[in-house]
């Protein structure tokens, strides 16, 4: 099974195939944080001189990448489905075509990368002749993604990649797992000293991110709240709205990073109120990169980010009042010590390095 490489190369650059989420077209807002992620890997990777190529759905659009779009039917997400629910493939799978195409040209690239929390990637990893890095984005959600998730971790080492160690710790298969983090391109946001009277909250609006308790704290303590993100689950909205028809909030729909920074920094806080331990909250580094602190619940991945009364307030999980006591003291923590954490710890440069490391390890244990 085994081709050549050009193993000169894996010392310099190298030749990339990304594979983005089937869930929605890249830029959409549908695959959540990892568009993200994947856009900033983009940018930094081909700053240091490697080659990618990206495939995603169709209507994808990735403005700094060579970018293969393939039509089909897209991935129910995960999140949505229960601990038992089997593997879902639709028909005319947007998912599988992506999976066809890297198949044919994969001897183009020196490694392939995988930003799907989907079965069939990992399923079809012992049948491609050259090594797979699968980036798992959420935690464990259900037994037959753990399971064949697993099967690979076993099968090839090191190829599997997460956000955090807490999401790491939600598999099986947790000392597995290669823990990346995340980044901003601090270039694209501006510090903000002063703010306005609003409290934001970013994210896809879906059951799993706790919205409500964001709405409910905004009413109580009558602080203004932006909302900003995908309307994923318009049901789940409709039912916010109908609950608290008083809230001071206002829906802004979903924005591009520029846009969303504009908002953003003008704001005291970003509100986090996870139900699920999210396994990162790329949301949280945005805010920080702005100079405002976040407020979450000590629960997941936003618990490892902030700085207890330097760049936010933890809060005991779930509960509106810890939120609301939160809020009442914003005011002592620093919007400066926001940007120098978000400088310091989440740069391109720093996931850049931690990426470029995992592929060269994956390709050097390949030999
Ligand atoms: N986001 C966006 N526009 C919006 C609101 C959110 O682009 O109006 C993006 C945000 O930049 C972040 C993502 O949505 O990258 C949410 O990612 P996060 O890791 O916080 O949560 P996930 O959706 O992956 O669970």
């Amino acid at each position: 099974m085994s081709s050549t490489i050009d193993h000169s190369r894996i010392q310099t650059e190298l030749k990339l195939l990304f594979l983005s989420t089937p869930v929605g077209p890249l830029g959409s807002g549908l695959g959540g944080g990892v568009e993200l992620t994947l856009t900033n890997l983009i940018q930094e990777l081909q700053r240091r001189g490697h080659t990618l190529q990206v495939v995603a759905p169709e209507n994808s659009a990735a403005s700094n990448a060579s970018l293969v779009t393939i039509p089909g039917e897209l991935q129910p997400t995960a999140h949505t489905q229960g601990r038992a629910s089997p593997i879902i493939m639709p028909g005319n799978s947007a998912l599988a075509g992506m999976w066809n195409y890297a198949g044919r040209i994969q001897q183009d690239y020196d490694l392939l990368v995988n930003f799907a929390y989907d079965w069939l990637p990992f399923y079809l990893t012992p049948f491609f002749s050259r090594s797979i890095a699968h980036f798992i984005s959420m935690g464990s959600l259900t037994t037959a993604m753990d399971q064949v998730i697993h099967q690979v971790a076993l099968q090839f080492p090191g190829t599997i990649g997460v956000y955090t160690r807490t999401q790491a710790e939600t598999f099986p298969f947790a000392e597995y797992c290669r823990c990346l983090g995340s980044a901003v391109d601090l270039s694209l946001y501006q510090f903000c000293d002063r703010s306005g009277p609003w409290l934001v909250w970013l994210g896809r609006i879906s059951p799993e991110k706790g919205l409500e308790d964001a709405v409910a704290a905004a009413q109580r303590s009558q602080t203004p709240l932006k909302i900003l993100g995908k309307l994923e689950d318009k049901d789940y909205w409709r039912q916010i709205c109908k609950d608290y028809p008083d809230a001071p909030i206002e829906y802004l729909g979903f924005l591009s990073t520029v846009e969303l920074q504009q908002i953003v920094r003008q704001c005291r806080a970003l509100l986090m109120t996870p139900r699920w331990i999210e396994a990162f909250g790329n949301v949280a580094i945005e805010a920080l990169a702005c100079g405002v602190p976040v407020i979450t619940y000590r629960r997941g991945g936003p618990a490892g980010i902030v700085r207890e009364g330097k760049t936010g307030w933890l809060v005991e999980p779930d509960s509106v009042e810890g939120l609301v006591a939160a809020i009442a003291r914003i005011d002592q923590l620093s919007r400066r010590a926001c940007r120098q954490q978000a400088e310091a710890e989440y740069s391109l440069t720093a996931l850049g390095d931690r990426f470029e490391q995992w592929f060269r390890d994956i390709l050097t244990s390949r030999d």
